[in-house]
């Protein structure tokens, strides 16, 4: 007689894993075999340029996370000490501690209700005669509202920073995010729609602007004489063995998406009739869910109901936790809609190859832990 496996002993279902089963393995055994493994090597501008491509931006460039990508933009804007800038305080803490690095304030703004993003007519009430910028960030795959954003930026003389780290492909009304403000940046970072282990991406349509990001990238290092340095810069170059992967990764975009949108309308199947709320992204906005997530109903206990799901090996995600009820950023300010998103907020399993059994194991456990708790 068999007794049923014990919870633990089934694989646990990761929150995400990447996929590269592509040419990732043979692009990086190239860089090994050609020595071509620092940030010299074909690769580098073959991913830029498919990158420009797939964004339709003018300018790419690789650099080595999407902590960096944000910063190099923020510098090469010109951001610094007595500025302030005007960013969600619910987003991932790079989008605020990059603003600090530079000297600059950053200044907390709202979210919207449905869309879980950054709330323009938030962004109005703190505007200051020293803001000099907002820093949209476009979380979970959809899109800020950019027509209202932009509007705003244009009556005021403010400059625009996209964080894209979690909308690479999302597009507004065709147009993809990151191409409306003056710079966006981008992550690889293991979980992010295409990954390279560690990477970031920066584009931009003004030549200029982008000529800036490329020189502080490369330690301001003059372009026509080696060791001369014009600028203050960085060493924030992506190598060439990741921007193979990179490469082998936007390869295979169409089918990662696909992949992605598959997860998410599973989701929504197999747990329909439960009383959770999804992000419901704004008009025009198109784009794969970075991780499928929702809000619990009023009064579930998330911590209970997440240690429930991983006794049945389903590994889940919080939402981030607001930025101003961070020890370093602790204000003493309200952030209603943040607060409200950020306590309810979490995230499923979502990577591109998971299977229709272990879906239905993760709707299962989701189910049993709600129904544990009286939630249905
Ligand atoms: C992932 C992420 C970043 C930072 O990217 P890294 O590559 O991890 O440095 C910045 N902003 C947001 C919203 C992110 O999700």
């Amino acid at each position: 007689m068999s007794e049923p496996a014990p919870a633990a002993a089934r694989p646990v279902i990761p929150v995400y894993r990447p996929d590269l089963s592509g040419n990732e393995r043979r692009y990086v055994l190239d860089c090994l075999e050609s020595s071509w493994i620092s940030s010299n090597g074909a690769y580098i501008g073959k991913f830029e340029a498919a990158f420009a491509h797939a964004t339709g931006a003018a300018h790419a460039y690789g650099v080595c996370n999407g902590t960096v990508a944000l910063h190099l933009a923020l510098h090469a804007l010109g951001i610094g000490p007595g500025d302030e800038v005007i960013v969600p305080s619910f987003t991932y803490i790079a989008s605020v501690n990059t603003i600090v690095q530079c000297g600059a304030t950053p200044v907390f703004a709202d979210s919207r209700e449905g869309d879980w993003l950054l709330d323009p007519s938030d962004v109005m009430a703190r505007i200051t005669p020293r803001t000099r910028a907002i820093m949209p960030v476009h979380l979970y795959g959809a899109a800020c509202d950019m027509d209202a954003i932009m509007a705003i930026a244009r009556q005021h003389g403010l400059l625009v920073v996209e964080d894209c780290a979690e909308a690479f492909t999302t597009t507004i009304h065709g147009r993809h995010v990151g191409t409306f403000g003056d710079v966006g940046t981008f992550s690889f970072f293991g979980n992010k729609t295409i990954t390279t282990g560690e990477g970031g991406m920066v584009i931009a349509n003004d030549d200029a602007l982008a000529k800036r990001m490329l020189q502080a990238r490369g330690q301001g290092q003059s372009f026509a004489r080696r060791y001369w340095h014009e600028v203050m810069g960085f060493n924030y170059r992506m190598t060439n063995i990741v921007a193979a992967i990179g490469l082998a990764q936007i390869e295979r975009l169409p089918g990662i998406v696909a992949a992605k949108r598959h997860v998410s309308a599973r989701y929504r199947a197999l747990l329909s009739g439960l009383p959770v709320t999804y992000q419901r992204p704004g008009n025009g906005v198109d784009g794969p869910e970075w991780l499928v997530s929702l809000l619990l109903p009023e009064g579930a206990d998330r911590e209970r109901l997440m240690a429930r799901m991983a006794q049945d090996a389903v590994e889940t995600r919080p939402v981030f936790y607001p930025a101003h009820t961070m020890p370093m950023y602790a204000r003493n300010e309200h952030f209603p809609r943040a607060e409200a998103i950020s306590a309810r907020g979490m995230s499923l399993p979502s990577f591109p190859t998971i299977t229709e059994a272990e879906l239905a194991r993760v709707a299962d456990s989701f189910g049993n832990a709600l129904k544990e708790q009286g939630l249905a």
